[in-house]
């Protein structure tokens, strides 16, 4: 069994009224990367400020390699590397000097550090633009110089707090790599996004958040495994007749059906594929059948159902 890196008991965070982290408990092995999924306003950067002691919290404990995380305790801090949501570099130095300086904060020998300045520049890809000042960069590439300064001095323990939000496709990718390359040298990852695609690609375990509480907790299968519909089917059908829906409707996978002239919709609940055994209902009824279309759930349905509302807001 991995050795315990993080451990949250029972984290309660206020401000004023509003109590952003509620009794939350976390607890993250060696070499996960570990999600954080909840929408805008869950509480997921208030739970790094507390991990981090960047901020006070009201109940509860925090332990980070075995060890109580405290705003002095820099025998811990100084294996912790965190990207923040919000970019933070200093606009008066270049990709290069940015770099460097906070590597500085950790490594005072030079040439050790220009190794390490190296390593981080090139591990983001940010080769062509050293001499560059921030204002230069394009978001994606500011992210990436973010996260350069994040991890330059080769931290066991990285936060990620929505390291990709409004980052073109490319950097969002090239970051997304960067993570798995971290955690195939060995790190432990905390991950906090917004976006289910994401943490679902590169999670290895995933709390959902909703209102400061964990509603939810698993691998991305397990998380599945909480959503009572397996399956929609959609399928265009001509020649439906009442027998032939019937025998669908007494299949014991099928929870419920919507017919509308063509269409025909189905939801299932069972461990394997169900479109099959529906296509050979009704080929034996003689239905013609157009299009067939099969939906597996998403994390989406998993908080849907949870909690009765979408992950997030539609994007205009
Ligand atoms: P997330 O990172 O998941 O978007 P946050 O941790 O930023 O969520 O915020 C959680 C809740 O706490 C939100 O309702 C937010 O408005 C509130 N909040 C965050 N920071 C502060 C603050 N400094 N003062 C008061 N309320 C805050
Ligand atoms: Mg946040």
């Amino acid at each position: 069994m991995a050795n315990t890196v993080v451990k949250i008991s029972n984290l309660v965070k206020n401000y004023g009224t509003l109590t952003a982290v509620d009794h939350l408990d976390l607890e993250i092995k060696e070499g996960e990367i570990y999600g954080l999924l909840g929408p805008n306003g869950s509480g997921k950067t208030t739970t790094i400020s507390c991990l981090l002691s960047l901020l006070s919290y009201d109940e509860g404990e925090i332990e980070i390699f075995g060890k109580k995380m405290s705003s002095t305790a820099y025998d811990i801090k100084k294996d912790i590397g965190v990207v923040l949501q919000n970019v933070a570099v200093f606009e008066q130095l270049n990709v290069y000097q940015n770099i460097d300086c906070f590597c500085s904060l950790y490594v005072k020998d030079k040439k050790k550090r220009q190794e390490l300045v190296w390593e981080a520049i090139k591990f983001v890809g940010l080769e062509d633009f050293v001499k560059f000042y921030p204002k230069k960069l394009s978001g994606g590439l500011l992210r990436r110089l973010n996260i350069a300064c994040g991890i330059v001095h080769k931290p066991k323990l990285i936060f990620f707090d929505e390291p990709t939000v409004a980052v073109d496709p490319q950097s969002r990718n090239n970051i997304l790599d960067g993570i798995l390359r971290l955690r195939d040298e060995g790190c432990t990852i905390i991950y906090t996004s917004h976006y289910m695609e994401e943490v679902e690609q590169i999670c290895s375990r995933i709390s959902i958040i909703d209102k400061g509480r964990k509603v939810a907790e698993g691998t991305k299968e397990q998380l599945k495994q909480l959503v009572h519909t397996t399956e929609t089917i959609l399928i265009e059908v001509e020649g439906l007749t009442n027998e032939g829906l019937q025998e669908i409707k007494s299949q014991g996978f099928v929870t419920g059906t919507e017919f509308d002239e063509h269409t025909l919709k189905i939801y299932c609940h069972s461990d394997g594929h169900c479109l099959l055994p529906v296509l050979n209902i009704l080929e034996k009824h003689n239905v013609k059948t157009g299009g067939a279309y099969t939906k597996l759930p998403t994390l989406n349905d998993v908080f849907l159902e949870i909690t009765g509302k979408e992950l997030r807001d539609k994007e205009a």
